[in-house]
């Protein structure tokens, strides 16, 4: 026995968009059923469904900033029950034993966690993502959205949120750091708000300064057009920490000298290129230059919470399931403020290209 739902799927990277019914699975003891409410687009799925980091399995459905409620329980869910507000991030499964899960970053299981979408699940099936009516997942990968969050504003927390909240947490920013956010998109417009939560002196560094009143109201004490002639030499040496949110392939040399020091920039936005940095663009100052991959299962409740209490949510535009081919080319042309965000409801009048 599975559970039809309706998806929106795409059958090639270059296909549209098509409502679907899909198979979830019958809840086994540790799952959970969620009816979506709200489901984010992230650049992520853009990489992943148009093939730009290696071969996605089609038809995929995409999305891993879900939210909404728990509509049944399997026999042996010990941590939710119907009607719980909850989200899902990027992840749904993972091994629960390595160290790595131990510790809580399940997002580094040395045995491989199972992804939203496009991973292989335990069953051997393909995970099929957020932009769908229901999904089914162990009560582990599940999160607790605060009251104080709509699902429209929290469904993007759970992998901009987290992705952003890891690091800025993992490497200590606060009050009175000098932060430069990179990119004001879907990351950069949470990073923003995290960092200024924390107290930091927040600069965002876009292509140009029309999002700046924007970023300002986001808590960001200036916006800096990085193309400013002279701008990388002004700035040069400014900035304790730096977040790149980028997607695209830029000359990563020229940023790093934006660092102090001993500065750290940490990575989060994910081109598919290789990037040419040498050994003296970081020797020179000590400058740490690391990664992070989302966040694990606790850190991600922890910042849900920490949203919450700052009352920090996602700036959104919300569309409904027959406007994701423009919201994507929107996004790729840096033309969103900050989030898209599907409304699932509007799945209800959609038919299905193929009928169960
Ligand atoms: P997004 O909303 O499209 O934001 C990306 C931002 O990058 C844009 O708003 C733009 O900022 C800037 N940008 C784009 N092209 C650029 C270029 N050619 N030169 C300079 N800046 C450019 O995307 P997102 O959803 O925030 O995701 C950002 C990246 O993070 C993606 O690569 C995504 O796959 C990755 N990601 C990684 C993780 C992780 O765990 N590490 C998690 C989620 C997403 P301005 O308009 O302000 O210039
Ligand atoms: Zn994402």
């Amino acid at each position: 026995m599975t559970i039809p739902v309706k998806a929106l799927q795409k059958t090639g990277p270059d296909q549209p968009f098509q409502v679907t019914t899909i198979e979830r699975r019958d809840p086994r003891p540790d799952d959970v059923v969620i009816d979506i409410k709200a489901a984010g687009i992230c650049h992520s799925d853009i990489h992943t469904i148009r093939n730009e980091w290696g071969e996605a399995h089609f038809p995929l459905a995409v999305g891993h900033e879900i939210a909404g409620v728990v509509e049944a329980v399997g026999s042996e869910v010990t941590q939710f029950t119907v009607g719980d507000r909850v989200g899902v991030g990027c992840l749904v499964n993972s091994c629960g034993t390595c160290e790595q899960c131990l510790a809580g970053f399940e997002n580094n299981c040395l045995n491989g966690a199972v992804g939203t979408y496009n991973s292989e699940d335990v069953d051997g099936t393909i995970t099929q993502g957020g932009y769908s009516q229901k999904v089914v997942v162990n009560e582990r990968f599940v999160c607790r959205i605060p009251d104080a969050l709509d699902f429209d504003v929290a469904a993007p927390l759970l992998c901009a949120g987290i992705t952003t909240y890891s690091p800025i947490a993992r490497w200590k920013v606060k009050a009175g750091d000098k932060v430069a956010v990179l990119g004001l998109g879907g990351l950069g417009h949470m990073g923003v708000q995290i960092a200024a939560a924390k107290g930091a002196d927040v600069t965002v560094l876009s292509r140009s300064l029309k999002k700046a009143d924007l970023a300002q109201e986001l808590g960001a004490a200036r916006t800096l057009s990085t193309t400013e002639e002279g701008f990388f030499t002004e700035h040069s040496g400014e900035f304790d920490f730096i977040l790149n949110t980028i997607s695209a392939d830029i000359d990563l040399k020229k940023y790093l000298r934006l660092l102090k020091p001993r500065g750290v920039m940490a990575i989060v936005g994910a081109p598919p290129e290789a990037m040419d940095v040498r050994a003296f663009d970081l020797i020179g100052g000590g400058k740490v230059l690391t990664g992070s991959n989302i966040g694990g299962i606790p850190e991600t409740q922890e910042m849900l919470d920490f949203c919450a209490e700052h009352g920090l949510a996602a700036r959104i535009e919300k569309i409904g399931v027959d406007e994701v081919d423009a919201a994507y080319d929107r996004v790729v042309e840096g033309d969103v403020l900050f989030r898209f965000v599907i409304d699932t409801a509007t799945f209800e009048d959609a038919e299905p290209v193929s009928a169960p």
